[in-house]
C-alpha cells in the first residue's frame, strides 16, 4: 500500500499479536480496542466482545483483579489506580448519603483521612471504635449502619482483628463487613472465605511486593463487585495496564516472598525483644499457621535519641511506606499516622518511640546486625 510517510508513521503497528505466542500476558498498553464494522460494535454491548475502552476495562487489570479474587476465593475482583480507591469504591458499592460506617480506629492513616474527611462529604457518617473492645461495638450500630470496616493486621501495633468474630456480628445485624487485607496477604489469611463481603488490597504493598507500582484491588461476590465496577468505570479510578502487568508479574513470587520476609521478621522480633534498649516489640502471635507478617514495630526505649536511630541505620531505606523486598522503616508519627488528632495517636501508643520496620528478603543475620548497631549508636550517654 502506497501510504504517504505521515500515514505510514501513524501506523506502524500492523502486526497480528494474536499469532504470537508470548509466554506471558503482553501489555495492552491502549486506551481503547478496535473493531472491523458496526455490527462487531454492537457485539460489545450485547456481551459478546470484551473490550472497548481500557477506563471500561483491559485485560491486563482483568488478569489482575481476577489474579487476586484467586488467591483469595472470591468469585470477582476488580483492579483500580490505588489502594485508596479500591476502599472509595468498595464503600460506596455499599453505602450512599445517609447512611452510617463503623471503622477500627487503629486503621492506615490515608484510610482514617478517606473515611473521616471525604467520606463526610459524600453524606455518609462514620463512627471510629476500638474493635479490641468487640462486646461495645453493637452499642454503637445505628439504624442507618451498613458497613463495618476493619484491617486484618492493624498498621502499625499489628493487631489482629478476630474475623469470625466480626463477621458473626455484622450479620446478625444485617450489615456488610470489608476488610483490609494489605498486610497480612492471601498468604496468610483470606478473610472472604471467612465470611468478609468485601476484602481490599493496596497492591502498592505486597501482592505487587517491589515498590514500584500503586495499585488497589476489591475482591468479593459478583454482585457487588460489579456495583464497584461502575465507580471505577465512572469515576475513572481504573489502574493502567502497565502497572496491571508489573503487579501480576510480582504477585508470582508472592508465597516465597511472604515464606521469607515472615520467617526473616519472627527471627529479628525474637532477637529485639530481649534487647534493652527496646521497651516493646509489636509482632502478631497466632495471626496464620504460616507466619505473622512481615511488618515488625518496636518502640525505643526514652534512653535512644531517635533522630540518632534513623541516623545510624546503614543501609536499610528510611521511606514512609512498606513490605518491599528490601529492608526499610518507617517513622509512623512523622508520616502515616501524622494526620491523626493528638489524643488518637497517644490512644494507639504512636509514640515518640516507635519505628515500623518492613523486613526484607536478607540474610537475616544481616538484617538483625543492621538494627542492634542502630540502637547501639542511639543510645545516650549518660
Ligand atoms: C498503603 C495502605 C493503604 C493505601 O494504599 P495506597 O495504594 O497507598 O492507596 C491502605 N491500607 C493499608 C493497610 C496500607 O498499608
Amino acid at each position: 500500500m502506497a501510504w504517504s510517510f505521515d500515514t505510514k508513521s501513524v501506523q506502524l503497528s500492523l502486526k497480528n499479536t494474536n499469532e504470537i505466542n508470548s509466554k506471558v500476558t503482553p501489555i495492552y498498553q491502549t486506551t481503547a480496542f478496535k473493531f472491523s464494522d458496526l455490527d462487531d460494535l454492537e457485539s460489545f454491548y450485547q456481551g459478546g466482545k470484551q473490550y472497548l475502552y481500557s477506563r471500561v476495562g483491559n485485560p491486563n487489570t482483568d488478569e489482575l483483579g481476577a489474579s487476586v479474587a484467586h488467591l483469595e476465593a472470591a468469585p470477582a475482583g476488580i483492579a483500580t489506580s490505588s489502594g485508596l480507591s479500591a476502599i472509595l469504591v468498595g464503600i460506596l458499592a455499599v453505602a450512599k448519603t445517609g447512611d452510617h460506617v463503623l471503622a477500627t480506629t487503629d486503621i492506615y492513616g490515608g484510610t482514617y483521612q478517606l473515611l473521616a474527611n471525604e467520606l463526610a462529604e459524600f453524606g455518609i457518617d462514620v463512627s471510629f471504635i476500638d474493635f479490641d473492645k468487640a462486646d461495645e461495638l453493637e452499642n454503637h450500630i445505628r439504624e442507618n449502619t451498613k458497613l463495618v470496616y476493619s484491617e486484618s493486621i492493624t498498621n502499625p501495633l499489628l493487631r489482629v482483628e478476630n474475623i469470625n468474630q466480626l463477621v458473626n456480628m455484622a450479620r446478625k445485624h444485617n450489615l456488610y463487613t470489608m476488610v483490609d487485607n494489605t498486610f497480612a496477604t492471601p498468604y496468610l489469611c483470606q478473610p472472604y472465605s471467612d465470611g468478609v463481603n468485601l476484602v481490599v488490597h493496596s497492591a502498592t504493598k505486597y501482592l505487587a511486593g517491589h515498590s514500584d507500582v500503586t495499585a488497589g484491588i476489591l475482591v468479593g461476590d459478583e454482585e457487588l463487585i460489579e456495583r464497584a465496577k461502575m465507580k471505577v468505570v465512572n469515576m475513572g479510578t481504573n489502574l493502567s495496564p502497565f502497572d496491571a502487568w508489573l503487579a501480576v508479574r510480582g504477585m508470582k513470587t508472592l508465597s516465597v516472598r511472604m515464606e521469607r520476609q515472615n520467617k526473616n521478621a519472627q527471627i529479628l522480633a525474637d532477637t529485639l525483644s530481649k534487647h534493652q534498649a527496646v521497651s516493646k516489640v509489636y509482632y502478631p502471635k497466632h495471626a496464620s499457621p504460616k507466619g505473622n507478617g512481615a511488618i515488625v514495630s518496636i518502640d525505643l526505649t526514652n534512653n535512644c535519641n531517635i533522630k540518632g536511630f534513623f541516623q545510624a541505620l546503614d543501609w536499610v531505606k528510611i521511606v514512609p511506606t512498606l513490605a518491599g523486598v528490601e529492608t526499610s522503616v518507617s517513622y509512623p508519627l512523622a508520616t502515616s499516622h501524622r494526620a491523626l488528632p493528638k489524643q488518637i495517636q497517644e490512644e494507639l501508643q504512636i509514640t515518640e518511640g516507635l519505628v515500623r520496620i518492613s523486613v526484607g528478603l536478607e540474610d537475616v543475620s544481616d538484617i538483625i546486625e543492621a538494627f542492634e548497631s542502630a540502637i547501639e549508636a542511639s543510645i545516650l550517654k549518660q
